[in-house]
């Protein structure tokens, strides 16, 4: 089983003092698998602390091809490069997994943590943390094979949902790893052989977490680990 835990974590680490500040800035919204916050280049306008599901900054290149670099859930908050300062986007921000998240301006969120120190180191940590995971995404990305890749992304999803069932279709997985949806039907095909998974259209069910954390590659439990630190 996944674990995880109700609300958000970031905000569940502020005390009520900190949190009444917080509280009249937020604004709660749903979300579906696909919705992008942000296209690349464009000003980050809002921060989303997750509640539940999990969002993607996925980069594409001029052949079409995308690739995941960062994913968030429970754990953080999406935007938060722009926490501090005005920032742009680097990459399109996108659902993967539907949930709920509290919105805020991020005009309104920098007035804010000038009135809350508490928020400000929760949010500078968290920043410094998407930092490290980009960078292990970086030598992922481009010395781990697809397999062990896809297996890490499968369990970084599943670190953000309650349960074992992943509401992912083919086409997501590909683009998460960059890669034609044909070699992911090869893989989901090896994985479910395998007894690690089950998957059917649109639909995955993780069978055997241990297994899959074998079948990874080790950036899964050095993010891992760092995320739990946070914790
Ligand atoms: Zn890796």
């Amino acid at each position: 089983m996944s674990q995880t835990t109700l609300g958000n974590r970031l905000l569940g680490r502020l005390d009520p003092g900190d949190r009444a500040i917080l509280d009249p800035h937020l604004t709660p919204v749903s979300f579906r698998s696909g919705h992008v916050f942000f296209e690349p280049q464009t000003e980050i306008t809002h921060l989303y602390f997750l509640e539940e599901g999990a969002i993607s900054a996925v980069v594409t290149l001029d052949s079409g091809v995308s690739i995941e670099a960062l994913l968030v859930g429970r754990e953080g908050v999406v935007g938060c490069l722009a926490a501090f300062e005005p920032c742009q986007s680097y990459a399109r921000a996108i659902a993967q997994i539907p949930g709920r998240a509290l919105k805020i301006e991020a005009k309104a969120f920098r007035a804010v943590i000038g009135r809350s120190l508490t928020l400000a180191r929760i949010v500078d940590r968290h920043r410094n943390h998407v930092h490290s995971d980009l960078a292990q995404s970086v030598a992922c990305n481009t010395v781990h094979r697809v397999r062990p890749r896809l297996a890490k992304w499968l369990l970084r999803c599943h670190d953000r949902v309650d349960g074992d069932r992943l509401p992912l279709t083919q086409e997501m997985m590909g683009q998460m790893i960059g890669s034609q949806r044909t070699t992911v039907t090869e893989l989901a095909g090896d994985l479910q052989r395998a007894g690690l998974i089950r998957y059917q259209r649109g639909a995955l069910e993780i069978l055997d977490r241990v297994g899959l954390e074998r079948a990874a590659c080790e950036c899964y439990a050095v993010v891992r680990a760092r995320e739990l630190a946070l914790a």
